[in-house]
């Protein structure tokens, strides 16, 4: 279950299942990024340095995200990674760090190997199956059981409000049969990201899976949204110190 709380004041989402860790998602009251907000770009760099401060860490990870499935396991040293949307890190003390605006933002952490990972899961994403491919290199990579895995699919875009048209459909819907992933209305089609992301994450092994109920677009007073505020907007975020 997904529950508001602050950081220090600030407010953030977190989920019940994972509520012992240092890993959230951000709210506008607590923007880390602000991209097209230039007005935004001080108060986002002072959130940083308090961030840091307060989870007690100088190894603040982020990537230039880029709609890909490109995912990297974090090395020692090395804070940014260019053309990537996924962080995998076993590395104490990071804190991963990456942006969003309706897109689906994802959670991963194994207790048991003290490893978490960030993922970016657009339409672009889901439809190349970035969240399965995640799990797959935690597991190929550093020898994690999938079923020590534990999912969080943050705030995101819902199916109230992501329309599309038959095109991005059938790059993401393979089985039509599947009714709760989409529904048809007129020409469009309005699909469930978050569904279609926990149904990977699932088809992995993974059991311990929360969803956010919570539509960035519908709840733009809390949440950044792309689509309600015509692209000219800041990035929420997800956090995880590992
Ligand atoms: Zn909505």
């Amino acid at each position: 279950m997904f529950y508001f709380d602050n950081f220090f004041g600030k407010k953030i989402l977190k989920s019940s299942i994972l509520s012992d860790i240092d890993c959230f998602f951000t709210t506008r009251e607590f923007v880390l990024t602000y991209s097209s907000r230039e007005d935004l770009k001080e108060v986002s760099e002072k959130n940083r340095i308090f961030l840091l401060d307060k989870l007690n860490s100088e190894k603040l990870v982020t990537a230039k995200q880029i709609h890909s499935s490109n995912i990297e396991t974090v090395k020692d040293g090395v804070f940014f990674y260019d053309n990537t949307d996924a962080l995998i890190s076993n590395i104490k003390d990071t804190v991963l760090l990456l942006n969003f605006a309706d897109c689906i933002p994802i959670i991963l952490y194994s207790k048991q190997n003290k490893t978490g990972a960030l993922i970016h899961a657009g339409w672009r994403g889901s439809a190349s199956e970035i969240a399965k491919k995640t799990v797959l290199k935690m597991t190929n990579d550093l020898n994690i059981k999938t079923k020590t895995i534990t999912a969080l699919i943050g705030p995101g875009i819902g199916k109230c409000c992501f329309e599309t048209d038959a095109d991005v459909f059938e790059k993401l819907i393979s089985d039509k049969s599947n009714k709760n992933l989409y529904e048809k209305k007129g020409n469009k089609y309005f699909i469930d990201l978050k569904l279609l992301n926990a149904n990977q994450l699932s088809e992995c092994g993974i059991e311990n899976i929360d969803i956010c109920n919570y539509c960035t677009c519908c709840m733009s007073d809390i949440f950044f949204s792309y689509r309600k505020e015509n692209g000219i907007t800041a990035r929420h975020s997800a956090v995880i110190k590992i």
